[in-house]
């Protein structure tokens, strides 16, 4: 848990990220986790990651951007995006970050950017997801979201929902009424308790309740995790209430339990690869990390080869 919390704290050190998306070595270490630092690479990687029977979603990877002329560069990106995935015929759809849009700057800011992205995806038939990010961001970004989602349809927009957090039953219930699209995720920041269950069989348990919420809407939503006991949850709950393996999809993330995504695509379940690229990728590299220290293992283990 200290470990945890620790490469949670240095991921959101300003000077590491600086060094780190400058410290070319540093660069091969994150292969496992990041398809690459352009849209090419990316592309290249999603392509491999349909061809195993998944669909995907792009992440440019930046968060906490701190200038507006940031935010247009992460627009511009965005577009540049759905305009590839048109012209390639891949099957992935978008993730952004409302940091990333200038949310802490002004959320005004965050919600023009991202209905600039929204607009042109509803226009290509394409769907963004709307990450969340620490529980400072939460409620804003449910704001931004709900503005949104009474601009755009259903297969347009989406959000996320974290588990740890205890607002989340409250959260989901609210959004379904709208209705939207929910993925679900156990969240992957440092929270305090007064907001977050400290405990992971809390988490695990809330987690089992928002997912029976959602595969009973009837709404198609995104079960991220790579969590054994999660899954088979949700298989167990869907056959047990005749859900089709259609109405839902899995989702994980790319480079993790690779293994599980083949075999549940090849089970007829959607599976959908979260595809990160960019050059700032220190904040959800260290957030990997977080999740499972061993991994520290195996970054080490290449820094040698
Ligand atoms: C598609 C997708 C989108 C996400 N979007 C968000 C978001 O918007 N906001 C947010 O806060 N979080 C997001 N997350 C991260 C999420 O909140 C968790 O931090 C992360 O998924 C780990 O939780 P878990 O459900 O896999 O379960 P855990 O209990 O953490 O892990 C279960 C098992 O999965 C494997 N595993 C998990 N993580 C790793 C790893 N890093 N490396 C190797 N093996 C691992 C291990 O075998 C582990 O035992 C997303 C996750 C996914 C899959």
């Amino acid at each position: 848990m200290l470990t945890r919390s620790a490469l949670i704290y240095l991921s959101r050190q300003e000077g590491l990220k600086e060094f780190a998306a400058r410290f070319k070595p540093f660069k091969k270490l994150t292969t496992r986790f990041i398809a690459g630092e352009n849209i090419g690479e990316a592309v290249a990687a999603i392509r491999q990651v349909n061809a195993r029977g998944c669909t995907a979603s792009f992440d440019h990877l930046n968060e906490s951007v701190t200038s507006i002329a940031e935010t247009e560069a992460e627009v511009s990106e965005y577009l540049d995006v759905l305009a590839r995935i048109d012209e390639t015929g891949i099957e992935s759809n978008v993730s952004i970050k409302l940091t990333q849009f200038g949310l802490e700057i002004d959320p005004e800011l965050a919600y023009r950017n991202a209905r600039r992205v929204v607009e042109d995806a509803a226009r290509r038939g394409n769907f963004v997801r709307i990450d969340m990010e620490g529980s400072n961001v939460t409620q804003a970004t449910i704001d931004v979201f709900r503005r949104l989602r009474a601009e755009f349809g259903l297969n347009d927009v989406g959000i996320v929902l974290q588990s740890y957090l205890y607002r989340t039953m409250d959260d989901a219930r609210a959004v379904l009424q709208i209705p939207a699209r929910i993925r679900i995720c156990k969240g992957a920041y440092n929270e305090p308790p007064e907001v977050a269950y400290p405990d992971k069989k809390d988490v695990d348990h809330n987690y089992v309740r928002v997912m029976q919420l959602l595969l009973q809407s009837g709404v198609y939503h995104g079960i991220a995790t790579h969590d054994p006991k999660m899954i088979d949850a949700t298989i167990d709950f869907a056959q047990k209430e005749g859900i089709g393996k259609a109405a839902f999809e899995f989702q994980m993330l790319y480079g993790i339990r690779r293994d599980l995504q083949e075999q549940l695509a090849h089970d007829g379940y959607r599976m959908r690869v979260y595809v990160p690229y960019g050059k700032h990728w220190y904040p959800y590299f260290m957030r990997r990390l977080a999740e499972r220290p061993a991994n520290i293992w195996f970054v080490l283990k290449n820094l040698w080869k």
